[in-house]
């Protein structure tokens, strides 16, 4: 089973999609990576969730790749007198550490966090940003506001503070029993919400310890500004365009993106464009030319994935969300400015053998118009090296790991194939060229080049290239 393209497809599952029917039917329309999010799934249907995916991944005989996203340290106003009240522009607010219920004068805040940290002039988001506050005053017993925008306030509405650096964790108790609960039921990427900084993913590294790869969302104004360190310990990141829109003007999201984006494809680190990429599909079959416009941009970008959220998880057409998505991805990646804009973005090689190898890869393959460029990896680390270069001939990635072969399901361009680890060399070019033609990457007559590290089954020594015909009887042939 061959995806006609190399942008991956990542769709949320929810209520919409919650039955192994459904779930086939969006991997077979082309879903690449499944997204649990556990602000909504209990840990008995991500269980359940985890088995049927592992089933259909037996069943088609493909690796496919299992995103936990965990709900991160959310912030929430206490209740309202009646459930709800209205605060009105000008008028004075106070948020406080009187657990009593709130009124159109004040709320408990039942984050002590907040109240430490926050400083005067500082803005207070409700509600997803539809009521904004100014603090005046702020003690460690209450911050007294200004409503600058106001609304109507209802029981436990979300709380953030752009411009303010919170001391919390970036995994509260919840994650922390979510996380186990996913490491368990063996689950590839583990992406973190509300980060601020790098210490959030050295924290969430020390649980893991390399049983899920780590995905840093980027929602919040701090972990922008934070962006370098945060990616030289993250595994691949998000670009979540929701929260990043309520703490940040809404304006901001689209530059933010492709700095995003081209700083992960520099250090070669995959990242995914989420949120909102075909809302009104959720209720709609089709989807809004802007819409499409949008998919299309990060498709350009060369972003590793795209992601429906809602659209797969709650809407009414999710299968026909991910076709669009995949007719999207089709047609950019066969326009004629797609390799131009991708090539214009691609950043050198760092100077290891890896990058080295992996350039001249690319090179030879774009120079001698190979078939396909086949990794043989272990940890997986020469298909992203590989990847990085965003090559024109398309790239198989073999592993023995199959750990490693969900993972790169993620990555763009990367064709992942479980095997059995070769004897020797030879032995892992025939192995590759064999695959290469039953998997229907390249014909008989054909060459492919093969990249590897040797020994085999050394993580991250990306040292040997070679060219070998892929032969009548699917054997291979030295060059
Ligand atoms: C987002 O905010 O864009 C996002 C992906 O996070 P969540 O869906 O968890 O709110």
């Amino acid at each position: 089973m061959r995806r006609l393209r190399r942008t991956k497809i990542v769709a949320t599952l929810g209520p919409a999609s919650s039955e192994r029917a459904v779930i086939a039917r969006l991997f077979e329309a082309g879903v690449d990576v499944f997204r649990i999010n556990m602000s909504h799934t209990p840990h008995d249907r991500m269980r359940d969730l985890i088995g049927m995916i592992r089933d259909i991944e037996k069943e088609y005989g493909r690796p496919i790749g299992i995103l936990v996203d965990l709900q991160g340290p959310k912030l929430r106003l206490g209740t309202f007198t009646g459930g709800s009240a209205m605060v009105k522009k000008g008028d004075t607010f106070t948020l406080d550490s009187d657990p009593t219920p709130g009124d159109a004068a004040r709320v408990y805040l039942p984050h002590p966090e907040i109240l430490q940290a926050a400083g005067p002039n500082q803005t207070l988001l409700l509600d997803d940003g539809k009521v904004r506050l100014t603090t005046i005053e702020t003690s460690r017993q209450k911050l007294v506001t200004r409503v600058e925008v106001g609304g109507k306030l209802s029981d436990r509405k979300g709380v953030s503070l752009p411009e303010t650096i919170l001391p919390l964790s970036a995994l509260v108790e919840k994650d922390r029993s979510d996380l186990e609960a996913a490491l368990n039921a063996g689950i590839d990427w583990l992406a973190l919400s509300f980060i601020q900084r790098p210490e959030d993913i050295a924290e969430a590294k020390k649980i893991t310890r390399g049983r899920a790869a780590i995905m840093a969302k980027i929602e919040k104004p701090q972990a922008v500004t934070r962006l370098d360190d945060i990616m030289d310990v993250t595994d691949a990141l998000m670009v979540a365009r929701g929260d990043l829109g309520v703490e940040l003007p809404l304006e901001k999201v689209p530059g933010i993106q492709k700095q995003i984006t081209r700083a992960a494809r520099r250090a070669g680190k995959p990242v995914v464009v989420a949120t909102q990429m075909l809302e009104s599909m959720i209720s709609s079959p089709v989807p809004t030319r802007a819409e499409v416009s949008d998919v299309a941009t990060a498709i350009f970008e060369g972003a590793d994935a795209v992601m429906l959220s809602a659209e797969s998880a709650a809407g009414q057409y999710p299968v026909e969300a991910v076709m669009t998505m995949n007719r999207i991805a089709e047609e950019v990646e066969g326009d004629p400015t797609y390799r131009t804009i991708l090539a214009a973005q691609r950043a050198e090689p760092e100077p290891t053998g890896a990058d080295a190898i992996a350039a001249a890869t690319r090179q030879i393959a774009e120079t001698l118009d190979l078939s396909a460029i086949i990794c043989w990896t272990s940890s997986g680390s020469t298909g992203l090296r590989v990847a990085r270069e965003r090559p024109e001939p398309p790239i198989v990635a073999i592993s023995p790991n199959v750990a490693s072969a969900r993972k790169l399901s993620l990555v763009w361009g990367v064709h992942c194939v479980v095997a059995e680890d070769a004897h020797d060399q030879d032995d892992m070019v025939e192995r590759a060229c064999r695959i290469a033609f039953t998997d229907g990457f390249a014909k008989a007559g054909r060459r492919v080049i093969i990249v590897a590290g040797v020994p085999l089954g050394t993580p991250g020594a990306t040292n040997m290239l070679r060219i070998a015909f892929v032969g009548a009887d699917q054997a291979a042939g030295e060059d």
